[in-house]
């Protein structure tokens, strides 16, 4: 009998097969998996007439525990994210992306180990926004004017809301501190723009700052300005521990530290709320090798050991992220983008990487 009801969303683009590897490899650990698996995107979009079918999320809800492949989302217009929705309809409102480069990956550093903790449910990333030449965006133009007289702006402007609460920046930073604990971490830094955006990155700042004193003595604390930040990490990432961001420089600080460590090929990441977590990769559907089986499975992989961490499964996560980092260190058995030169014509496709990791498991 299975022991876990696990949710599986394919994906699109490279997600189908960056999922199946990830799924091989949890089964090759013998952790019992009984798999549902539900489907978002553009293609279901085109049956249910929605990217996203209730199916999806009752299906989530019940389960509690969900791993997804990238979904698409069409650029400027067409549906909203896929990907976002599921995090705001779900409240999963950590998204943790753990960054640590293994021995094997070339690149300009090493020794990195960070972890990034991404607010997931609000900011720009809110969805609040309204196009040029609109009724409503005039009005909503018209109506700040009355508010603020002083903001001076160009009439014809879109405009798109950001929203910041004490609410969400409590329990985003206390995540990160807990998970600072959990994980014997030393130091949380808080991200922010407060010098420009004084009402709501002054809020995130002023909030982060009252959550880090009930960590005193236990935790370390300081903040950056987001652009110094970017800075710091490309030149010396391994001052910095733990990172905790809104949701738009979370997002843009992740892909920078995921290529501190080898590339978004590599970075895994986990969406967690209260009872409910989805894990899934820090990169996209990259879909220009759809169907090529040439994407590299890793950061599918170290999304399912965060998993199987999760759902309390240690051994098989250890053993798991232990057969991955072997399979980089021997760099025989990898995608394009491990080998250092990219058209290498030894490097393997995504299931052979697979197949590589669950021999290492053995
Ligand atoms: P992307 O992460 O899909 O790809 C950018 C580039 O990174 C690729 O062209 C490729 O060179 C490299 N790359 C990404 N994943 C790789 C892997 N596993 N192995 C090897 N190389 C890899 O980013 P994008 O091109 O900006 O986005 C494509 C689509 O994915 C967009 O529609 C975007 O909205 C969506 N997206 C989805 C998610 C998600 O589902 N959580 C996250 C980010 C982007």
């Amino acid at each position: 009998m299975s022991k876990y009801k696990i949710t599986l969303i394919p994906g699109d683009g490279i997600g189908p097969e960056v999922s199946l590897a990830a799924q091989r490899c949890i089964e090759a650990t013998g952790v019992k998996v009984d798999w549902e698996v539900v489907y978002a995107g553009a293609e279901i979009m085109e049956k249910a007439g929605t990217p996203l079918p209730e199916n999806v999320l009752e299906s989530v809800r019940r389960n509690k525990i969900a791993i997804k492949g990238p979904v698409t989302t069409p650029i400027g217009s067409g549906f909203r994210s896929v990907n976002v929705a599921l995090r705001k309809e779900l409240d999963l409102y950590a998204c943790l992306r753990p960054c640590k480069l293994y021995p094997g990956v070339r690149g300009l550093y090493n020794n990195i180990d960070l972890i990034v903790v991404r607010e997931n449910t609000e900011d720009l990333y809110a969805g609040i926004e309204f196009d040029e030449g609109t009724p409503e965006v005039k009005a909503l133009i018209e109506k700040i004017q009355t508010l603020n007289p002083k903001a001076k702006f160009n009439p014809h402007s879109a405009i798109s809301i950001k929203p910041i609460s004490a609410e969400a920046t409590e329990r985003i930073v206390r995540f990160a501190f807990e998970e600072a604990i959990k994980l014997k971490r030393r130091k949380v830094t808080a991200v922010h723009k407060a010098n420009i955006m004084k009402a709501t990155d002054g809020l995130f700042l002023r909030v982060a700052r009252e959550v880090a004193k009930r960590y005193e003595g236990k935790i370390q604390f300081e903040d950056r300005i987001v652009d110094n930040m970017c800075m710091q990490l490309v030149q010396r990432p391994r001052e910095y521990d733990v990172l905790v961001l809104p949701n738009l420089y979370g997002d843009i600080i992740s892909d920078l530290c995921a290529g501190l460590i080898g590339g978004l090929g590599i970075a895994p990441g986990a969406n967690i709320g209260d009872g409910v977590a989805l894990f899934e990769a820090t990169h996209g559907s990259a879909p220009k090798y759809k169907g090529m089986n040439k994407a590299n499975p890793t950061a599918m992989i170290l999304s399912s050991v965060l998993m199987l961490h999760h759902i309390g499964e240690a051994k098989a996560a250890e053993r798991l992220e232990k057969a991955v980092a072997q399979v980089i260190k021997e760099g025989r058995q990898v995608t394009y983008d491990l080998k250092a030169d990219r058209n290498d014509p030894t490097a393997v496709g995504t299931s052979q990487m697979a197949d590589a990791v669950i021999n290492a498991l053995k």
